[in-house]
């Protein structure tokens, strides 16, 4: 037995999605089905979709990024063996109610999905590449510390 459920999740709701984002965030267009597989478990499967903006992190322009998730979520009690379960599932917590809020757990998602470190297309992006990208890694390689010089503190 399957359920579809076709929806929005308005966006002003998803609090902490719209503080990741530069300002706008759309609604996010929201494909669920829930159901039991051929195990018996319970499955709440589909995806997510929608836009918001971010600050491109080489030329600090706001851009548009193309949010989409899909997502296979199994309930899980205090009972359940996780171990046991098929990987292709992430486990969700019930809460007290034997409930889970779906709509967290797909902000969840879409919060995972956004780049690290997010950057335009280089083709759309106002700065040149060979003025920053590389000036960029260096920042990074720079600000982790030098096994050397660890290795140095050991040898004193
Ligand atoms: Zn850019």
């Amino acid at each position: 037995m399957k359920s579809e459920y076709l929806g929005i999740l308005e966006s002003t709701k998803l609090k902490r999605l719209l503080e990741m984002s530069a300002g706008v965030c759309s609604d996010i267009q929201v494909q669920i089905s829930c159901g039991t597989d051929d195990q018996d478990l319970v499955t709440v499967t589909g995806h997510a979709k929608g836009e918001l903006s971010l600050i491109c992190q080489r030329c600090m322009n706001e851009f548009n990024h193309h949010l989409e998730v899909k997502f296979s979520f199994t309930p899980v009690t205090a009972k359940t063996q996780v171990d046991e379960l098929p990987e292709v599932y992430e486990p969700v917590d019930v809460d007290e109610h034997g409930l889970i809020n779906i709509c967290d757990l797909i902000e969840d998602e879409l919060l995972v999905s956004l780049p690290f470190i997010p950057m335009h297309a280089i083709a759309d992006c106002s700065v040149d590449e060979h003025d920053t990208v590389v000036g960029e890694i260096e920042d990074i390689v720079d600000e982790r510390p030098n096994p050397f010089a660890v290795l140095k503190s050991l040898n004193k």
